[in-house]
């Protein structure tokens, strides 16, 4: 390892420079150059370079500008006109930034649409009240109901062992999943895995005994009357039947009618659809290596995103910090030796198509992906870092790093890493990481309306931004 070099300094383009290199003056001489940090370890190599990017990454806040540009167009389901206008805009903005190599990759998507009506209700009940509405909505590539809506009994479960233990008894009602995620777990993604079977495979499980619809309680910690979206599968073969989410609250509000009413009936209504496949695109940009032009650091996120909100946190917030790291190593005046690439890949919500097209991708023939660091975990604050995926020597390797993450606010670096859309490039031997965040809250918002661009902080979005760019430099300076 060595200090950054004059010959890896590159003329920063933007006419903002002189003002920045002002304000920098001011951050830094506030902070005591050369950092806090440098007072309590030994000096490092690549310190300067961090802390410099730290520096303008906490000043500028840009990570939260592209993030509000991704989530101004709306909703940006997979093969959605909206999806497109993020296309358009996120290459926009990789062109404004200087990156090189600029261009997208087409992905061939499938397009389902939600439609416009999706309501539930408990019909009366045998105590003389009247409907009762429950908050619901269609899991993504369900097929809708009867025009007319079904109504039928309601069959509450917690498990598939419990469903097959009901048996034949379960034909003609809707199977309702009322498995809560698991709070007890302090990894919010781990009580969401728990929990997830439930909504991808429950139409297909509930369907194999006659079911006539699916209904699964949101996956979220919080009780409200927020619905949750996300994807179902049909299995090959089993008859495909409507599968809708319901918010917490209507779950716990259908379950408590169920124990005073076994035999009460739900309606559901709802005529979401599948369309046409579409061609849409992974976006693709980058800083190319001075030495290793075809070794290839990559970070990313996925462009599309569910349509209740806006997918600020998922996840725009790992597109806007894919760009924001790459123009944080440019306007910190870096030229990394390997080439740092972003991706914005499409179609991650519907089983990642844009990261297997990527992957297999004409333009990848001669290029050495070494690493892929994927942000979809929120926008929220980076307090870790998992990477090295199989490879404990890749592991060792960045656990070397840690006194440099550190004045980031990164607390551990352990093993892992990975994602949907870089797990094609894994198999290949890429090794993979993933920046951990502080995401007690992202199941609040995570596949409902209330992820929008107002939930996430510009401030803990910039840092996770600013230990992505660290990250990524750090790799394509010294490989793995
Ligand atoms: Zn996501």
């Amino acid at each position: 390892m060595r200090t950054v070099e004059r010959e890896e300094v590159i003329p920063a383009r933007s006419g903002r420079t002189l003002g920045r290199a002002l304000a920098l003056a001011v951050f830094f001489a506030a902070a005591g150059a050369p950092g806090p940090a440098a007072q309590d370890a030994p000096p490092r190599p690549y310190r300067e370079a961090v802390d410099r990017m730290r520096g303008i990454g906490l000043l500028e806040e840009k990570a939260y500008d592209f993030l509000s540009r991704i989530t101004a167009v709306g909703p940006r389901l997979t093969g959605s006109p909206q999806a497109d206008r993020a296309v358009e805009v996120s290459l926009r903005i990789m062109e404004e930034l200087g990156f090189e190599n600029v261009h997208t990759e087409p992905v061939t998507v499938g397009r389902w649409v939600r439609g416009d009506v999706e309501e539930a209700s408990i019909v009366g009940q045998k105590n003389g009240g009247g409907d009762v509405p429950l908050q619901v909505c269609a899991l993504g590539g369900s097929v809708p109901t009867p025009a007319a809506g079904l109504v039928a009994p309601v069959v509450e479960v917690r498990s598939f062992e419990e469903l097959a233990r009901l048996g034949a008894s379960v034909k003609g009602k809707i199977v309702f999943y009322n498995r809560p995620m698991d709070r007890t777990l302090l990894d919010t993604f781990g009580a969401y895995g728990k929990a997830a079977d439930q909504r991808v495979r429950g139409a297909s499980e509930a369907a194999r005994y006659g079911a006539v619809a699916a209904l699964v309680r949101s996956l979220t910690l919080r009780v409200n009357d927020h619905p949750h979206t996300g994807l179902m599968q049909y299995e090959p073969g089993v008859t495909r039947i409507p599968a809708a989410a319901v918010s917490t609250a209507g779950a716990d509000r259908l379950s408590g009618l169920l124990e005073e009413d076994p035999e009460l009936r739900l309606r559901l209504r709802m005529d979401c659809r599948t369309e046409k496949s579409v061609v849409s695109a992974n976006v693709v940009g980058e800083i190319t290596g001075s030495e290793h032009p075809k070794e290839i650091v990559l970070v990313g996120g996925h462009l599309d995103s569910w349509d209740l909100g806006t997918g600020a946190h998922d996840d725009g917030a790992g597109c806007a910090v894919s760009l924001e790291a790459l123009r944080l190593i440019k306007a910190a005046g870096l030229r990394p030796k390997r080439t740092v690439r972003a991706v914005l890949f499409m179609d991650e919500e519907f089983g990642g198509t844009g990261g297997r097209a990527y992957a297999r991708a004409p333009q990848r023939r001669g290029e050495r992906h070494l690493f892929a660091a994927e942000s979809d975990r929120g926008g929220f604050l980076p307090v870790g870092l998992a990477a090295g995926g199989g490879s404990r020597a890749a592991f060792e390797r960045i656990k070397t790093y840690e006194d440099l993450f550190r004045p980031l606010g990164i607390l551990f670096i352990s093993p892992g890493g990975g994602g949907v859309d870089i797990a094609p490039l894994v198999e290949q031997g890429t090794v993979p990481a993933a920046v951990i965040l502080n995401a007690q809250t992202y199941f609040d918002v995570h596949h409902s309306a209330l992820d929008v661009l107002s939930r996430v902080h510009p401030r803990e979005l910039e840092l996770q931004a600013v230990v992505l760019a660290a990250l990524a430099y750090l790799v394509a300076q010294e490989g793995l």
